[in-house]
């Protein structure tokens, strides 16, 4: 990314947001030789995938939907947006590595749940509880403890 002022190629980003439609993301940047600042926006690549609901019927995958679900789980978890962007983007290069043009809503919940286990223990588990449908305390503290456990082997390794 050039400096629009002096040319310069080292700039670092200062803010970054998703932009009103979300399907892009905004970066104010500053260049780091003479301070100019500037935004640039990078479109994000718009998924072309039909989701299955549960009830069987069909719809074009809406990235919106995951943000909304995200940022429910996430409500009162600190984070920036940058790492939120970047967990938004992981997301969903795992939902095009799967190489189908088709997926139910239980397959999506999957790969969010999996980005945001390692992202954010609490928002996980707030996601999980609505996603996988617990049916009784029992199962939500089973999932808890498995959670614990997995936590506990990753530490274990380091
Ligand atoms: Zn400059």
């Amino acid at each position: 990314m050039l400096c629009p002022v002096c040319s310069h190629r080292d700039t670092k980003v200062i803010d970054s947001r998703l932009t009103l439609d979300r399907a892009g993301i905004r970066r104010r940047r500053q260049c780091l030789k003479c301070n100019f600042r500037f935004s640039t926006v990078e479109q994000i690549e718009i998924l072309d995938l039909t989701v299955v609901k549960r009830d069987g019927t069909k719809q074009p995958y809406n990235r919106d939907k995951i943000i909304q679900g995200l940022r429910k789980a996430l409500e009162k978890r600190s984070y920036t947006e940058e790492s939120f962007i970047n967990l938004v983007s992981r997301i969903e290069r795992d939902i095009q590595k799967t190489k189908k043009n088709e997926l139910t809503s239980n397959q999506i919940g999957e790969i969010v749940m999996r980005k945001l286990e390692s992202f954010d223990q609490v928002g996980y588990i707030r996601y999980a509880s609505v996603y996988r449908d617990f049916r009784d305390v029992g199962s939500f503290q089973r999932e808890v403890k498995n959670i614990m456990s997995r936590r506990h082997k990753r530490r274990k390794k380091k």
